[in-house]
């Protein structure tokens, strides 16, 4: 079974033979790569978009697609761990993300189910971390109350409700935007040299770049395999008619809700990538989904993974210290529809040299230390446990992108990096980057 936004189809693009030249080069055609090269193109720059494969087929194919400031319990991590003013700063890029949805769906004539409604964060036990959140998203400014009164078919003990969010239909907005756009499809990047882009069978000659490729193609500099890892998820679409005046996430059950036109998403039951081991976590989501809206039909099951990073915050901004006109849109959390649109307004500022007030919140090269420390620890960790098992084992399977051992995901019938998030089908063929080639043959 599939996502139910597969209704949409893209027009076929050539993949790049030969020279192209451009002012900037975006890499990637998600829902980021596009937004990117939108708002370049709409400051009069030129600009060539590189996509491995087709418009739209990564993260942003398998979303739920709520735009949203609310971000589980974002703002009292960072009051605590980061700052008061930084959770304001997120609150206000992201709200502001919000309306530039709208301004661009309107000015675009585009018709893609956006539908303005209010976000929820629930809890169906302890309310005290709700209370904290109400508490730090206020002071952060957000436009929220505390409310036991939702219209969830099952009991809460406590909500938080944002006003002024949105949903809509991912593919559709992104369809609209990429008829405008020069994207050149199955063209893998493979190199990048001082103003140049490299593929197998092309080159663009090129000022700025901007990686949005939703985990970074390049290791070093940058090492952005040390500061995220990924976290996969369930979703189902269900043929309910209980009737939903918002979106939902649990914070304890750690499910999420939406409505959509013929029914309800409802997701949940992540893990990190390798962690799914003994599987079953789609059957558990299948018997949430019957326990709470009984004689549902499913009309979509599917997955879908995103880069974590240890603060909580994406990395939106320079690639690294030594590139100047290298730019990168990683690190979402799981909340890439507004964080894509900052990473458009902040990159293009950048490339513009106008200042821009979320600069810094959002830089690769920021150290929170108190925020990231931890996450930081375990990732290292994990990677140095996996790479030793990889290096070890003659006969594990190993990730081609570090050589960490790889675990099967029962679930999916897939194979998955516990360290970075590479995915691999039954025979071998790479599904999810960061890894760009297969498993070797030998390894079976
Ligand atoms: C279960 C789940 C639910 C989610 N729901 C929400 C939600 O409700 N709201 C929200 O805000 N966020 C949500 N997210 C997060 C959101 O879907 C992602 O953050 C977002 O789609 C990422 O977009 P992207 O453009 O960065 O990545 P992608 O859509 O993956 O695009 C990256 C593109 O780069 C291409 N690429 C990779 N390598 C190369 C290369 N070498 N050369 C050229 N191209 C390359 C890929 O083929 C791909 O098309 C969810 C995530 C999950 C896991």
């Amino acid at each position: 079974m599939s996502t139910i936004w597969e209704d949409v189809t893209f027009e076929k693009r050539e993949s790049l033979q030969g020279l192209e030249v451009a002012d900037c080069t975006v890499i990637g055609a998600g829902l980021a790569g596009v937004l990117i090269a939108r708002e370049l193109q709409s400051r009069g720059f030129s600009v060539v978009v590189l996509e491995a494969d087709r418009v739209c087929s990564g993260a942003t194919a398998r979303t739920t697609a709520k735009i949203t400031s609310q971000h589980g319990l974002i703002y009292n991590r960072i009051s605590r761990q980061i700052g008061k003013t930084q959770a304001r700063l997120y609150y206000e890029s992201n709200q502001k993300a919000i309306d530039r949805y709208e301004e661009i769906i309107k000015a675009y004539g585009i018709d893609c189910d956006f539908k303005r409604l209010p976000s929820y964060v629930y809890s169906r036990s302890n309310v005290y971390n709700l209370l904290q959140e109400t508490l730090s998203a206020t002071n952060a400014g957000a436009k929220c109350r505390y409310t036991k009164d939702t219209s969830l078919p099952f009991g809460i003990r406590g909500a938080l409700r944002f006003e002024d969010q949105a949903q809509f239909h991912p593919l559709k907005f992104a369809k609209a935007l990429a008829k405008n756009l020069k994207i050149y499809e199955k063209t893998p990047v493979t190199r990048i040299e001082d103003g140049k882009v490299l593929t197998q069978s092309g080159e663009v000659r090129t000022q700025y770049i901007v990686c949005a490729t939703h985990y970074p193609i390049i290791n070093i500099p940058g090492f952005y395999f040390l500061r995220q890892h990924q976290e996969r998820s369930y979703a189902l679409a269900l043929s309910s008619q209980t009737k939903l005046d918002g979106m939902y996430l649990g914070i304890d059950d750690g499910h999420s809700l939406r409505s959509f036109d013929g029914g309800i998403i409802l997701g949940g039951e992540k893990h990190r990538t390798g962690k799914n081991t003994k599987g079953g976590c789609l059957c558990r989501l299948k018997d949430f989904a019957s326990e709470n809206f009984e004689g549902a039909e499913i009309l979509g099951s599917w997955s879908n993974q995103d880069c974590i990073t240890h603060d909580g915050l994406p990395f939106i901004g320079r690639y690294s210290r030594f590139s100047p006109r290298f730019f990168v849109a990683t690190g979402f959390n799981k909340w890439g529809m507004s964080l894509s649109m900052v990473a458009s307004e902040l990159i293009a500022d950048m490339i513009c040299g106008r200042k821009n007030e979320y600069e810094k919140l959002y830089t690769p090269a920021r150290m929170n230390i108190r925020a990231g420390a931890g996450g930081f620890l375990l990732d290292a960790g994990s990677s140095a446990y996996h790479l030793i098992s990889g290096l070890v084992s003659k006969k594990e399977r190993k990730c081609p992108h570090l050589g960490c051992r790889l675990q099967k995901n029962p679930d999916e019938n897939t194979w998955e990096c516990p360290c970075h998030g590479s995915g691999f089908d039954k025979t071998g063929q790479v599904k999810f980057s960061p890894a760009k080639k297969n498993i070797e043959k030998k390894q079976g």
